[in-house]
């Protein structure tokens, strides 16, 4: 199986509104990704964002949820005695509980940090340490309690296009005894790579896209950070922990160099002025042949004339759809990496 890079080049003509003889042409890219097959449709004319949204009135007119300091210890639920004696988990200013309404056997917030809300250029990455290292504790001890609860996601919706209804900064980090479709889809193909090639995909991804040049934006430490031929969101960033299937045996300079990936494009989005954002964190105990990977995307960016982004390519034609040219956002991203 070779690594391959295939793509549709479309074009719609029409004539000018503005009369005449004028032909307007607009270029469609089809992509295809070189391990899941899954192709994703990058349509370049999307309106771009409006000015900075001011969230100072929302922000205070929810302060005091139950995220923030005066609630999080008195209101949250706690884990069972078997996972942690001590009903909660912290690192620093993150809090790590139960989630009272779960999505699958294991389902857990952690909360950020003490502020109520965050502009995307004010996450640092002492906060995401410290929330990813809650995060690793609960999956270790879940795991120690559950051995079979190998497939996790650590993720995080920001704002309500993200699809969070609470502005307080939080993860969610949800273990299971079977992976999730995305999941499942990374294991089967990098699994069936390495049966043919013996050699590990994501490697040998790695090593071809630092050759191209085109689309990997940095190293931090043991995270490789590019930009992917077929991305499946908006501005989608992704890393890729060399050495690592599973987030339960990363050492704090991974877990730092995580964080540090997540803040440059969280900065990046900011300076574009977006303010919505999802990440997952794909982590899967005991595989040999897949490698620990994150994939951060913008939303549409809440605004006064709010267009939400998922259309009927992505929720009836299982089309995913981006709005820049992956090779055009990793020169754009690039400078915002240490
Ligand atoms: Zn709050």
């Amino acid at each position: 199986m070779e690594i391959k890079f295939e793509r549709f080049h479309l074009q719609s003509d029409s004539r000018s509104p503005l009369g005449g003889s004028e032909i307007i042409s607009v270029p469609t890219e089809v992509r295809i990704d070189p391990l899941t097959k899954r192709r994703s449709r990058i349509i370049t004319w999307v309106l771009p964002p409006q000015d900075k949204f001011d969230f100072s009135k929302m922000a205070q007119e929810s302060k005091g949820c139950i995220f923030c300091p005066e609630n999080v210890l008195q209101k949250t639920p706690q884990f069972l005695n078997e996972i942690s004696s001590e009903g909660r988990i912290s690192v620093g200013g993150a809090v790590g509980f139960p989630n009272l309404y779960p999505a699958g056997t294991y389902g857990s917030v952690v909360v950020l940090s003490s502020d109520h809300f965050l502009n995307l250029n004010q996450f640092t990455s002492e906060i995401y340490e410290e929330a990813l290292s809650v995060s690793v504790e609960i999956i270790r001890r879940t795991m120690g309690f559950d051995p079979d609860a190998r497939y996790w996601q650590i993720s995080q919706n920001y704002l309500l296009p993200g699809g969070s209804s609470i502005l307080h900064p939080h993860l969610q980090v949800i273990g299971d005894p079977i992976p999730t479709n995305e999941m499942g889809w990374l294991l089967e193909n990098s699994t069936s790579y390495y049966k043919e090639n013996r050699t590990l995909y994501w490697n040998d991804l790695i090593r071809i896209e630092k050759g191209l040049g085109k689309r990997y934006i940095a190293s931090i430490g043991k995270v490789h950070w590019f930009v992917s031929f077929a991305p499946i969101g908006f501005n989608e960033v992704c890393g890729s922990v060399e050495g690592y299937a599973s987030i339960t045996t990363l050492g704090q300079e991974e877990i730092t160099s995580l964080a540090r990936g997540i803040v440059s494009t969280l900065k990046y989005y900011y300076d574009k002025n977006l303010n919505s954002f999802n990440f997952s964190i794909y982590s899967m105990v005991g595989e040999t042949s897949y490698q620990l990977l994150i994939r951060i995307i913008s939303r549409t960016p809440f605004q006064s004339n709010y267009l939400n982004d998922c259309t009927s390519f992505e929720v009836l034609q299982s089309e995913l759809t981006a709005n820049i040219i992956p090779e055009e956002l990793c020169c754009e991203i690039q400078p915002y990496f240490p």
